[in-house]
């Protein structure tokens, strides 16, 4: 089911794909950034070394174990300042985790059973790394290129994006994607989200950027699809979810609703009934 495996994509860029999440290697003259390090399914850090000799800046897109659990590899990660870890409660992740978890297992006792696959693959190792936190509009000189950090919050609160001037394009983590996981920062609105795509929207295309890649995409995107995902989601409510299932320790229902688009094929997004509320 996992595989991995790189693709160059533009001189300079390497996706590296995790099985089901995509880092990305961004090569300038003197530094390289890795964006992302995976579900730990294999040594990221062993694997990069065979890509690349320069000096190497770890970034996080957003702290969720599907692109920080190969973290403990490095000495040092780069992450955006409110996803900055603590590894405990106080994170929205782990919080979000930990009350779900624990009463699943007082609800269902035989699901303790996964608790070990629950630890190997939802809880990132804090390991001896250090994090330091990005702020919006830091820039990484990686030599001959430079990358300007963008926030993008919704998907977690201090979800980052890359921009590359030079290449006129953008990295955007979970930020936005087809199907956008809203449930895992259950305290922010579905408005909230749609006013930031909005607002991110317009400020990159005014400037010149009009492609994009998230993490989970086969594809790039077209930066319109943040605009028009952000109308989509400013009008769902739990009403129009396909499905909708009670969770142990979750504050409402958790909803799914999916919808096709002509110009984009589909927007997909899992959300709380409540982040409906404006
Ligand atoms: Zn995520
Ligand atoms: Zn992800």
């Amino acid at each position: 089911m996992f595989r991995y495996g790189k693709a160059k994509l533009i001189d300079g860029v390497t996706r590296i794909k995790d099985g089901i999440v995509n880092e990305f290697l961004i090569e300038g003259s003197k530094k390289a950034v890795l964006f992302d390090t995976g579900l730990d399914l294999f040594n990221i850090k062993d694997y990069v070394a065979k890509l690349t000799e320069k000096e190497l800046v770890v970034v996080n897109s957003h702290f969720h174990p599907d692109h920080a659990n190969g973290n403990h590899h490095f000495k040092k990660v780069y992450i955006g300042e409110k996803d900055l870890p603590t590894f405990t409660t106080k994170d929205v992740y782990f919080k979000l985790v930990d009350d779900i978890v624990t009463a699943t297992y007082a609800k269902y006792p035989k699901t303790r059973k996964l608790e070990k696959w629950v630890d190997k693959l939802l809880m990132t190792k804090k390991g001896e790394t250090e994090y330091d936190p990005l702020k919006d509009g830091d820039e990484i000189d990686l030599g001959d290129k430079t990358l300007i950090v963008k926030d993008f919050p919704g998907h977690t609160p201090g979800s980052i994006t890359l921009l590359d001037p030079k290449e006129r394009f953008i990295y955007a983590g979970d930020a936005s994607d087809i199907d956008i996981w809203m449930f895992t920062n259950p305290d922010c609105s579905l408005h909230t989200y749609a006013e930031t795509g909005r607002q991110y929207y317009h400020e990159v295309a005014a400037m010149g950027y009009t492609r994009y890649r998230g993490a989970h995409m086969p594809l790039t995107h077209k930066i319109s699809f943040m605009r028009d995902y952000a109308e989509w989601m400013d009008k769902l409510t739990p009403q129009k979810a396909f499905l909708k299932i009670p969770v142990p320790g979750a504050r409402s229902k958790l909803c799914f609703a999916a919808a096709p688009s002509l110009k984009h094929i589909l927007f997909t997004s899992i959300y709380w009934a409540h982040q409906c509320d404006r």
